[in-house]
């Protein structure tokens, strides 16, 4: 019998459509090429939908995500349309709560071919992955801030032992995973617990769960030093987990180490459900002239059949995973394929393409998962 998975897919605002519609003819290619179904079905959410509707993620389709395998989600957002208190419009946050997608996950791989901004030729070995706890921290404030009296605000954060123990056996069990194919086997925890009792709290958490994985290295850092050595010797890290702020703003600078925002995947994981979207946002700057680079959403969609894979223990789902991955760095590999982010002219079409032709000159049967 053949494998199938159902994939509740949310296009959502600006770039979002055009990044979406090649990743999907690239993933329905992926899958039929292993012998793998894959039910997709589109829906309404975001600020558009929110103008039109009134709500930005309406009902029917927070019923198909929690319904669904998975979520694939484009992007979000747009700063020209807001909520009367002045804030965007932003439901991919509010499927990570209510999903409880806790392990926001941040792979920052160098796609040999791309140009980066480090000169240092260590940083073509850039494999690193960010954890960003996604449902707490700085962010559990979203909604709740105040404004007293006109002279101050207050936004709180909050950590809690329970999620904080899963992100770390989450970080720890990734370390291990990533050692089979050239992971350093270290979870670095990434705070600010000098000065913080939530943070020192935070690490003393991740301490306790490192001691119930005595096989994989455990270290620290603080997130001040971790931003000069993720620009000095950013080879040098495996698995990091951080806290929702500081995760949010490091992910930013994962993207730049790769290339752009173009080029970094993402996922948001929980125990039951998982959404896969582009670090990016829906960038209205660039959006409707062809020119996105779809690489980061393209990505996402193959985090999402190798978490598959390892899930339903489904290997066609880890052999499609994989060969889209690879058929992204074949079409990078000798450095022709220029996207506007680096003054190239390869727009989102001609990426697609270019990814395309390089996984019909891959035999499924000869990459390994
Ligand atoms: P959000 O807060 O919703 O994550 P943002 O404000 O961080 O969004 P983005 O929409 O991610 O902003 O855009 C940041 C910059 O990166 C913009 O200049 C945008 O044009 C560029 N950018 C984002 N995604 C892409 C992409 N796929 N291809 C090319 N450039 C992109």
């Amino acid at each position: 019998m053949t494998p199938s998975f159902r994939i509740a897919v949310l296009p959502g605002d600006g770039i979002g459509p055009e990044v979406m519609a090649p990743a999907l003819e690239l993933l329905r290619t992926a899958a039929e090429r292993v012998g793998l179904a894959l039910a997709t079905e589109a829906h309404p959410a975001g600020a558009v939908c929110w103008r039109e509707t009134g709500a930005a993620l309406p009902k029917a389709t927070m019923a198909a995500c929690a319904a669904a395998d998975a979520i694939l989600l484009a992007a979000m957002g747009d700063p020209a349309i807001r909520y009367p208190d002045g804030t965007e419009i932003a439901p991919q946050l509010d499927l990570r709560f209510d999903l409880g997608l806790y392990a926001g996950v941040r792979p920052v791989r160098v796609i040999p071919g791309v140009q980066i901004p480090l000169a240092d030729p260590r940083a073509a070995a850039i494999d690193l992955v960010i954890l960003r706890e996604s449902t707490e921290g700085l962010f559990w404030s979203r909604g709740r801030g105040e404004v007293l009296n006109d002279a101050e605000a207050r936004d709180t954060l909050v950590i809690t032992r329970a999620t904080t123990a899963r992100l770390s056996d989450f970080a720890f069990t990734l370390a291990r995973t990533r050692r089979g194919r050239g992971g350093k086997n270290l979870v670095t925890c990434v705070d600010k617990a000098n000065v913080f009792t939530s943070f020192a709290f935070f690490r003393r958490v991740f301490d306790e769960r490192a001691a119930a994985h005595p096989d994989v290295q455990a270290a620290h850092h603080y997130i001040d030093a971790m931003a000069l050595d993720l620009v000095r010797r950013p080879w040098a890290f495996d698995v990091m987990l951080t806290e929702n702020m500081f995760g949010d703003i490091i992910s930013d600078l994962g993207a730049a180490l790769m290339g752009g925002m173009g080029y970094a995947p993402s996922a948001d994981i929980g125990d039951a459900h998982a959404v896969f979207q582009p670090c990016h946002g829906s960038a209205p700057d660039i959006a409707g002239r062809g020119i996105a680079n779809p690489t980061a959403m393209i990505l996402s969609g193959a985090m999402m059949l190798e978490w598959f894979g390892e899930r339903h223990g489904e290997p066609r789902a880890l052999r499609a995973g994989a060969l889209i991955q690879r058929a992204v760095d074949a079409a990078f590999a000798d450095g022709r394929l220029v996207t506007p982010e680096h003054g190239g002219t390869a727009g989102t079409r001609a990426v697609a393409d270019a990814v395309g032709a390089a996984m019909a000159a891959l035999d499924p049967a000869a990459v390994a998962a």
